[in-house]
């Protein structure tokens, strides 16, 4: 029999705590991201590692405190700490053999990006590295990644292969993802980004490199359900519109759903192509017109809900390049969201803390819709928040304590720290 006082906590001693909703599920768009819902002297009662009931002075939701009998619910004070929901990161790739100095310092000496990739480098050079480097110690390092992320706050992550390029060794990515979800209690979400880039043997020829992902790697992919969407990298010097809508095509038909990487390098059509393919986000957005917020206002009210705009601002600081335009995202009424992007080559950026700063001030966007670009917002780029992402009856416990006083503003604002005291997981302190 399990004891009911293991499975039943009553958390308190919080002096606010932040991003709280009335109901499970919800994110926010435009002008709702404005103001950050919070309880005073607040409390949470979590059972099983399920929100069961939240409150403060100014209300409750779900179940109320008075109403249940303490003697049954293991009480843990939290010390007068402020509490926010786990930050959701819903872009990495956080699967990499090794980090990438040398080209850092290339860029710095004066070589760009693009032509980095073009001379045999960027993800061409991990996925070599990669390939030759087995399944243990790839997910060992990705596992001491993983907790730094949590260290820092973060408690869903999604992960995307790509860094292979072969079938074995983007099975061998996926793989690893697939430990890492049954060894972390956190959410994880993984993402089959095999056209990450085209490999040197299918040079000239990308349409058959495109061929290999939708015959062989996609239903292997499938099979051994090892992705839960696809990702294309749909750019200039990378794949075409019509070569990532032909991806898109054949995922969706085994069952996939599709994000996509869209217009970092230019305006290429990457969101017109995950509007049509119903992609639940299209990530990047450095580059973005009038046009393509258009599309994005127009497919929130489509059938499948819309597509969530992922800014990546670590991408944009890391590379130099132009930042999403959130605060033009925001004031058209969208859902925007942010994430790390953490890679070796473009964002070798951990914390989501990070992006919450750059949020501010490199796009304008406030402290509270920075906040729910990383925690909402980012679980409906993932379709899961109903589980993550706010701090309602339903969802999961996932939050971190901070001792930093009046979070939402002086997190983004004391920039290079981190901010979190203790992170919990379905509950529990994770360690
Ligand atoms: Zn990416």
């Amino acid at each position: 029999m399990r004891n009911l006082h293991l499975m039943r906590k009553l958390f308190h001693g919080i002096s606010t705590m932040w991003g709280v909703a009335a109901q499970q599920g919800l994110y926010r768009c435009g002008t709702h991201m404005q103001q950050v819902e919070s309880f005073s002297s607040a409390w949470m009662l979590v059972e099983d590692g399920l929100i069961v009931g939240l409150g403060g002075e100014e209300g409750f939701y779900g179940v109320d405190r008075a109403n249940v009998d303490e003697a049954l619910w293991e009480r843990i004070d939290l010390g007068g700490v402020e509490v926010l929901p786990g930050l959701v990161d819903s872009h990495t790739h956080i699967v990499f053999a090794a980090p990438r100095h040398e080209e850092f310092e290339m860029r710095l000496k004066g070589e760009s990006y693009e032509a980095i990739a073009a001379a045999g480098g960027g993800i061409l050079n991990s996925a070599r590295k990669l390939q030759a480097m087995s399944e243990d110690d790839l997910y060992e390092q990705a596992a001491a990644r993983l907790r730094t992320m949590i260290a820092h706050g973060t408690t869903t992550v999604e992960i995307k292969s790509g860094y292979g390029l072969t079938t074995d060794s983007e099975l061998k990515i996926l793989r690893v993802v697939k430990r890492l979800k049954q060894d972390f209690d956190i959410v994880i979400k993984a993402t089959f980004l095999g056209a990450h880039g085209i490999p040197m043997e299918f040079k000239g020829e990308p349409d058959k490199y495109v061929d290999l992902v939708i015959k062989e790697m996609l239903p292997k992919v499938v099979e051994e359900g090892l992705a839960d969407h696809v990702d294309v990298f749909c750019d200039r010097g990378f794949f075409t519109v019509e070569q990532t809508d032909r991806i898109l095509k054949a995922a969706a038909a085994m069952g996939l759903p599709s994000k996509i990487h869209a217009n970092e390098l230019g305006l290429t059509g990457g969101v017109q192509v995950a509007v049509t393919n119903g992609s639940w986000s299209a990530d990047h957005l450095e580059h973005c017109s009038e046009v393509e917020v258009g599309l994005l206002v127009e497919s929130l009210r489509m059938d499948y809900g819309g597509t969530v705009p992922v800014g990546l601002p670590g991408t944009s600081y890391f590379l130099g390049i132009p930042y999403a335009p959130g605060r033009a995202l925001i004031d058209a009424g969208l859902p925007f969201a942010m994430a790390t992007d953490f890679n070796p080559g473009s964002s070798p950026i951990a914390s989501l803390q990070v992006v919450w700063a750059l949020g501010c001030t490199q796009q304008k966007l406030l402290p509270a819709e920075a906040f729910y670009a990383i925690t909402c917002n980012a679980a409906r780029a993932l379709r899961c928040e109903k589980e993550v992402g706010a701090l309602a009856a339903g969802q999961r416990a996932n939050f971190f304590t901070t001792k930093t006083v009046d979070a939402i503003k002086a997190i983004p604002y004391f920039m290079g720290q981190n901010h979190t005291h203790q992170v919990f997981v379905n509950g529990r302190l994770f360690e």
